[in-house]
């Protein structure tokens, strides 16, 4: 692995809720590896204003971009108020996105066990209550159509990590907060389910 990669606004329902133009390509961030946590802990960064969460379909990559073989739910951490306030000044976010901790992923599953990830719901719960929930089908781009995109501008390394984006409802999150996530038909958790404390 040498990188992971994330996708802003790939749902159309959090690009509005940011009061953001609707990009025409892929808008594309990169975080380096060591940002990684797998939990059950997450220490967030104190002092800098809200740290949101980010729930996304996170897929790992094959080399050449020819694909991705397994695939999990993450949390993309984002310091907003840095993030908003580097935008504004037309500045690169990385100091808003790419802090100790700020990508949290659950155990991965093959895409042959879960080949209907794309039309199951998932969901982020906050002390019990539903925060986000999405479905990987109102991807503005697909998983292929992100790859074919990447591809041309972006040497893709074996186990690169892609962050799809995240559905509307983010928000902040603090010290103390029990997170839930998972991929859900309506019932108990089917797949990718982790179980996170904010510290
Ligand atoms: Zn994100």
């Amino acid at each position: 692995m040498d990188k992971i990669i994330c996708i802003g606004k790939n749902y159309l329902d959090h690009a509005k809720e940011l009061g953001d133009a609707v990009p025409t390509q892929p808008l594309v961030f990169f975080k380096p590896p060591s940002c990684l946590n797998f939990g059950p802990v997450i220490e967030i960064p104190m002092g800098k204003g809200e740290v949101h969460h980010e729930l996304e379909i996170v897929l790992q990559l094959k080399e050449d971009a020819k694909g991705f073989d397994k695939i999990c739910l993450g949390l993309d951490l984002t310091l907003r108020t840095v993030q908003q306030e580097l935008k504004a000044k037309g500045h690169p976010w990385e100091r808003g996105k790419a802090f100790p901790n700020s990508a949290v992923l659950t155990p991965w599953i093959n895409v042959e066990e879960f080949p209907e990830f794309l039309d199951t719901p998932f969901f982020l719960k906050i002390n019990g209550v539903v925060k986000q929930k999405g479905i990987g089908r109102d991807m503005r781009w697909s998983p292929s159509q992100l790859l074919e995109a990447l591809r041309s501008d972006f040497k893709i390394c074996e186990g690169d990590l892609l962050f799809t984006g995240t559905p509307a409802g983010v928000g902040p999150l603090n010290p103390g907060d029990k997170l839930e996530v998972g991929f859900s038909n309506g019932g108990h958790s089917l797949h990718c389910s982790g179980n996170f404390e904010i510290i």
